[in-house]
């Protein structure tokens, strides 16, 4: 086992693996900007390291000083966390040329994955159902207006290197085309410093159902079911569940069996997820990320075991501790994003928390980096707590989870929590009967709470 690790994030998920690493007995090292000197991680690591002031490019994201705070420390791996530099292929090559372990995929599984397009076709190759679409970037709007008549409209442009739901347009009609294709490339360009684009049919009504796996990287691999996460705000995630209301037990073996095939195949080594939309009762892969997610927990819920845990393990051993059978699923769990953000305008809401009092009991867990009094910095994302909750079934669940979003207070700031009591409340949630689109509806609609 690893001696020391090195957590090269920082909020909620630098705690995440700290708390994993200290069950295990490994020393852990906090890396943290100027802006985060003060921050939980910083406090409970065993040693912290500054590496550059507050804009991540020049901390989070800077290679050099990372590099640096593993040799200072003698560290002899690193967990990314997710975000930041956990699917950077180059950063996963220079730590292995360094000997220090990356705790996550090769660096070649990173770059495939990381093209969508690329990512595609392994998939297809591996024998991963994917959405219809172009075998390759889209050139022009000649292509793209004949690629589009044979998948026929609606049709999607999506960026190669696209992340974040960012540099994704919808043509509903070859009218629409051209503007569709301009400025997906434009915010493509912008985003990710790669203009180039894919098409893909439009799915009208499906849900986002994804897929655990865990990978040896010598040829083993299993899958720990699914999350569903249709509860999307600009192909954003806000609300995941594990499992989906929308999958029988037996859809879940089929998929999962499928996925894990394909990751023994391929050889893969480490947590990922493999993320299909299911329209119809057929599932479409739409892409692979080859890391630790924010909603990983929904999964840890149902089925006891610690992600992070096996991921240290993997690293370090070449083996997984489990196998298929192994694996049992029980009850249903739920995670609610709360974000520091207003909860109808969605602006961000840095500031200081003046009052914090997370829910408790039974089934509750609150994966957080904040305390009272801490200043949620304005440079980062703005998730400020997850909430995750357990139940016997899903009914249990959500009742367990509206107590415990009554219960949860935080003051000083804005948070998303009164949209969550709105959306517990909400029939076509309780009933199961959403899609990735309901939740963009029902904010237009007005239904939604303004801030209490
Ligand atoms: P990103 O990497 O930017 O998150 P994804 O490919 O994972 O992009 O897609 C994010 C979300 O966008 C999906 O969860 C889904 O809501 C929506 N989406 C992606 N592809 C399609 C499609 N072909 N049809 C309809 N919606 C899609």
């Amino acid at each position: 086992m690893f001696q020391k690790v090195l957590i090269a994030n920082r909020g909620e998920i630098a705690l995440r693996v700290l708390r994993a690493c200290k069950e295990l007995d490994i020393a852990t090292v906090a890396v943290h900007s100027t802006a985060d000197a003060d921050a939980m991680h910083v406090r409970l690591a065993d040693e912290s390291v500054c590496i550059g002031p507050p804009a991540a490019r020049d901390s989070y994201l800077n290679i050099p000083a990372i590099l640096a705070a593993c040799e200072i420390t003698g560290a002899d791996a690193l967990h990314p966390g997710y975000g930041f530099l956990s699917e950077n292929a180059r950063f996963a090559q220079i730590l292995e040329s360094h000997r220090i372990t990356f705790i996550g995929p090769t660096s070649d599984h990173i770059r495939i994955m990381g093209d969508k397009i690329e990512a595609k076709r392994t998939a297809r190759q591996l024998g991963i159902p994917v959405v219809p679409g172009s075998e390759g970037a889209v050139e022009n709007e000649d292509e793209a207006a004949s690629l589009a008549s044979d998948i026929g409209y609606p049709v999607l442009i999506k960026a190669t290197a696209g992340g974040g739901g960012r540099g994704m347009k919808v043509a509903h009609t070859a009218e629409e085309l051209p503007h569709a294709l301009a400025t997906a490339r434009a915010e493509a360009g912008a985003a990710f410093g790669n203009d180039s684009v894919y098409m893909e049919k439009y799915l009208g009504k499906p849900r986002h159902i994804e897929l655990q796996v865990l990978g040896d990287g010598q040829g083993g691999a299993i899958h720990l079911g699914e999350r569903d996460c249709s509860l999307q705000r600009r192909h954003q995630k806000v609300w995941e569940e594990a499992g989906s209301p929308a999958l029988l037990p037996e859809q879940r073996a089929k998929i999962g069996g499928v996925v894990a095939g394909a990751m023994q195949k391929l050889g893969y080594r480490g947590a990922g997820t493999i993320e299909f939309l299911y329209e119809n009762g057929e599932f479409y892969f739409i892409e692979m990320n080859t890391r630790l997610q924010v909603e990983h927990p929904v999964t840890e819920m149902v089925t006891g075991m610690d992600l992070v845990r096996e991921q240290l393990l993997i690293a370090a051993t070449g083996r997984l501790s489990v196998t298929q059978s192994d694996v049992t699923w029980s009850g249903h769990a739920i995670e609610c994003r709360v974000n520091a953000e207003h909860p109808h305008s969605f602006r961000p809401s840095p500031g200081r928390i003046t009052y914090f009092h997370p829910p408790g009991g039974l089934g509750v867990r609150v994966d957080s980096a904040a305390y009272q009094g801490y200043v949620i910095p304005p440079y980062y994302d703005s998730l400020a707590a997850k909430l995750i909750v357990a139940g016997r079934d899903r009914h249990e669940c959500l009742n367990r989870l509206q107590r415990a979003l009554d219960e949860f207070v935080v003051d000083g700031i804005d948070t998303t929590l009164p949209l969550f009591r709105d959306l517990v409340r909400n029939k076509d949630i309780r009933a199961g009967n959403y899609d990735i689109h309901w939740l963009e509806k029902h904010l237009k609609d007005g239904t939604a709470p303004s801030h209490e």
